[in-house]
C-alpha cells in the first residue's frame, strides 16, 4: 500500500479548473518530485494535500485512509501527517530560532518543555541550523533561515513532508546547504514529495519524477527514463529546455 497516494484529483480556483484528474503514489521513505512547466499546477497538487486548496473530485488516501476534505476533523488530521513548507519561509521574526521551531509542539498540550527543546535542537542538528537555535532570523542567511523552516515544519513530526520550491527565492551560493538538509531527510527515510527546479537534484534524490503540464499528469518515470528517455513528446520538450 502506498504511503500516499493522489487518485483522480481536480481542483479549482473560482471557475478555472486548474488540475484535471491527477493521479500518483508515493511509496513509505520515497522521494517524488513534481516537476513542470509554471502554472502547471504543480503547487496546487501539494496545496490540497494540506487542505489550503479544496479538491472539487479524486480523492487522496495516507496509509489506505482516505482523506474527506469536506470534514474539518479529516484534514486537521492530513495536516498532522503532512508538512508543508514553501518558498517563502517566514520564520516569526521576533523569536528565536527554538522558538520559532517549539511553537507548535508546544502547544500540543501535556508536553514539557524540556522534551519539546530536545527534539527540536535534534532537528535543528538534522538541518545543521544546531548552532543559530538562539539568533534571531534577522541575524541569518536566506538559507539559514529556510533551513530553520524544515525544522519547524518537522517539529510535530509529519509522516510526509511537502517541499514547494525551497530553494528558489535563495540566491545561489545559499541553494546547496538547503539541499544538503533535504538530501539527510531522505537519507532519514522520510517520505517527501517536492517541487523544484534544481534538475540535478532531482535527478539525484527523487526515485520518481511526476511530470505535469496544464493540471495533468503527462508522465511519470524514474528520473534516468524521464529524463533522458520520456515517452512524451512534451516532456521531451520541457527537459531538452531545462536541462
Ligand atoms: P505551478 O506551481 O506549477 O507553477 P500553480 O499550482 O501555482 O502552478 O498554478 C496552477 C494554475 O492555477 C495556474 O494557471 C495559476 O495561474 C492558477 N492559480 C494558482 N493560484 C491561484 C489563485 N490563488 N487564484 C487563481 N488562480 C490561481
Ligand atoms: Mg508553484
Amino acid at each position: 500500500m502506498p504511503h500516499l497516494a493522489v487518485n483522480g484529483i481536480h481542483a479549482k480556483y473560482g471557475s478555472l479548473d486548474v488540475l484535471h484528474g491527477i493521479s500518483f503514489d508515493v511509496d513509505r521513505g520515497e522521494v517524488v518530485s513534481l516537476v513542470g512547466p509554471s502554472g502547471s499546477g504543480k503547487s496546487t497538487v501539494l496545496r490540497t494535500l494540506v487542505g489550503l486548496t479544496p479538491v472539487t473530485g479524486g480523492g487522496i488516501e495516507v496509509d489506505g485512509t482516505s482523506i474527506d476534505y469536506r470534514s474539518s476533523r479529516s484534514v486537521r488530521a492530513a495536516r498532522d501527517r503532512m508538512a508543508i513548507v514553501f518558498q517563502q519561509y517566514n520564520l516569526f521574526q521576533n523569536m528565536s530560532v527554538l522558538g520559532n521551531v517549539t511553537l507548535a509542539p508546544r502547544r500540543v498540550k501535556g508536553r514539557k518543555r524540556q522534551e519539546v527543546e530536545a527534539e527540536a535542537m535534534d532537528l535543528l542538528d538534522l538541518v545543521g541550523m544546531a548552532h543559530k537555535a538562539h539568533a534571531y532570523p534577522d541575524e541569518l542567511s536566506g538559507g539559514q533561515q529556510q533551513r530553520v523552516a524544515i525544522a519547524r515544519a518537522l517539529a510535530l513530526r509529519p509522516e510526509i513532508l511537502l517541499l514547494d520550491e525551497v530553494t528558489s527565492a535563495l540566491d545561489p551560493e545559499l541553494v546547496n546547504e538547503v539541499l544538503d538538509a533535504v538530501r539527510r531527510l531522505a537519507a532519514e527515510g522520510m517520505t517527501m514529495l517536492l517541487v523544484s527546479h534544481e534538475m540535478a537534484f532531482v535527478r539525484e534524490v527523487s526515485s520518481k519524477v511526476v511530470f505535469m503540464d496544464q493540471g495533468k499528469v503527462i508522465e511519470a518515470a524514474p528520473p534516468a527514463k524521464i529524463f533522458d528517455a520520456p515517452d512524451s513528446e512534451r516532456a521531451r520538450d520541457f527537459f531538452g529546455k531545462v536541462l
